[in-house]
Formats: structure tokens, sequence, C-alpha cells
């Protein structure tokens, strides 16, 4: 499970996260929704360890964070790092694949070098997660060699393979054509019907958000204005900023 508590984010002087609280238990899949400049991909990151932050806490499957009065370091060692970021799992807007390597290499390199699987391990899970992104055929083929989809379900299947116990996605589709993103986006579809697996999402896909989140948070400001289930925000919203919002994005 993850939970920000009170969790304070300022770039320099500017104010980014304001006691920040979000919750979200083993196997729920959770969105974030709102507004450009909110502070959406800074949470993502702040927990991919990718930003420090101020104040507050962050704990992930039971181990705390703090980083009091901006001081670093953030984490007691590098110890701790490395643990967070084995359970975390991040997928981008951009696909950040390899681009010397194969699609096999590019789902092969971090679980030998990081996770110490062996080749013949490694190589037997990413056939699989190849299969299960529909790209079997695709293992020896070059990222520039495939079209942006395809790319992108590379990028998921390179993110499974390290078994990460979170996957956070950030805009997972806002950078494919149109026809590209029913693919990808049902492919994380797939994914979100896995128990163990803990999913928080950045998406500006509304009917894709509604359609696949336990939980839909509306963000704004700095903090959640509104959460609960996909068909009460969407259908019956009670804050006057999630109205607004819905009404310019449905
Ligand atoms: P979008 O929907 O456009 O992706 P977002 O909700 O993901 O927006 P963030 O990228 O988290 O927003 O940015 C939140 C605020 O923090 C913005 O005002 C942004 O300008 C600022 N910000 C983000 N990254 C940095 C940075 N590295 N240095 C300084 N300010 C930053
Ligand atoms: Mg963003």
């Amino acid at each position: 499970s993850i939970e920000f508590n009170q969790l304070h984010k300022r770039y320099g002087a500017h104010p980014v996260l304001r006691d920040f609280d979000l919750k979200v238990q083993a196997g729920e899949t959770v969105t974030l929704i709102g507004p450009s400049g909110s502070g959406k991909s800074t949470v993502l990151r702040i927990l991919m360890t990718l930003e420090p932050f101020q104040e507050g806490c962050l704990t992930l499957d039971g181990i705390s964070y703090h980083q009091p009065h901006g001081k670093p370091p953030f984490f007691a060692s590098d110890v701790h790092l490395h643990k967070v970021r084995a359970k975390v799992g991040m997928v981008f807007q951009s696909f950040n694949l390899f681009p010397h390597m194969t699609v096999l290499r590019n789902l092969v390199e971090a679980p030998t070098a990081v996770l110490g699987l062996s080749r013949d391990e490694a190589e037997g899970r990413a056939v699989e997660l190849l299969h299960m992104v529909g790209l079997s055929d695709k293992a020896k083929a070059y990222p520039g060699q495939l079209s942006g989809g395809q790319q992108q379900r590379v990028a998921i299947a390179r993110a499974l393979a390290m078994r990460p116990q979170v996957l956070l996605f950030d805009e997972p589709t806002s950078a494919l054509d149109p026809e590209l993103v029913g693919e990808v986006l049902s492919v994380i579809r797939s994914l979100a019907h896995e128990h163990d697996l803990t999913m928080l999402m950045v998406t500006h896909e509304m009917r894709f958000a509604r359609e696949i989140s336990d939980r839909v948070c509306f963000f704004e400001g700095g903090r959640i204005v509104e959460q609960g289930k996909p068909d009460q925000i969407f259908n019956a919203p009670e804050q006057e900023r999630t109205k607004r919002f819905l009404s310019s994005v449905l």
C-alpha cells in the first residue's frame, strides 16, 4: 500500500503539494485527474523517488520516509532508496526505451543487472511478458522499428519485468496517435484485474479512468479536492471545482 501523509512539496519557493494526503490499498487502481500544472506528475515522481519533499511522510509497504524541514538526506541510506525503487515501476508519457537495444534486451537488462536473475530466467520472463502485451514477434526488433503504441506496450512489459508491487502511469497514452491509444489501454486494463498489483495513474482519458478505476481523485491546487468511486465522481460530483473541471474536459 501507499500512503502520503500531510506531505509538502515546493520547487524553490513555489509550493506544489500542500498537506497532501492519499492512501492507496494494495491491489487498488486509483486515477488522478486534474488541471495541467496541478502537481499530478509531481506526486508520481515523489513516489518514484525522483523528487525529494520538504515535510510530511510517505509510507510504502510499511516503510516510512520523512524529510523534516527540507534537510537531506531524503532516505536514511541508499539501501532504502534501492528498496523503494525495486517496489515501484513507472511508465511515462514518452516511452524511454533504450534505443540501441533490442526489445528483448530492453526487458532483460534491469532484471539481470539489478535483481540478479540469470540470463535464462530473465529471458523466460521477458518472453512471457511480450506475449502478454501482444508483441511476441517483436523480440528482436529495435524500438525505432516499432510504432508508438508498440513501444509503449514494451515499456509496460519492461516495468513489469522488475516485478514491482506498485505501477505508476503518467499519461501513458498522451503521446500516441489516436488510433494507437486503444491497444495500450487494453494492456493496462488487463493489469488492473491483477489482484497483487497496485496502480496509480494520471490520465486525461476520462472514459478509461471511469472504466478501470476503483477510485478517482480530482486533484487541484496541490491537494485532492474530491475522491470517490468513478460513478460518484463522474455522475454526481459534489464540489463546484470538480463539476467545472469535468464540464471542461467531458
Ligand atoms: P500536466 O497535466 O501539465 O502534466 P501536472 O499536474 O503533472 O501537469 P506537475 O508537472 O506536477 O503538474 O507540476 C506542478 C507544478 O510544479 C507546475 O506549476 C510546474 O510548473 C512546477 N514544476 C514541475 N516540475 C518542476 C521543476 N523541476 N522545477 C520547478 N518547477 C517545477
Ligand atoms: Mg504531468
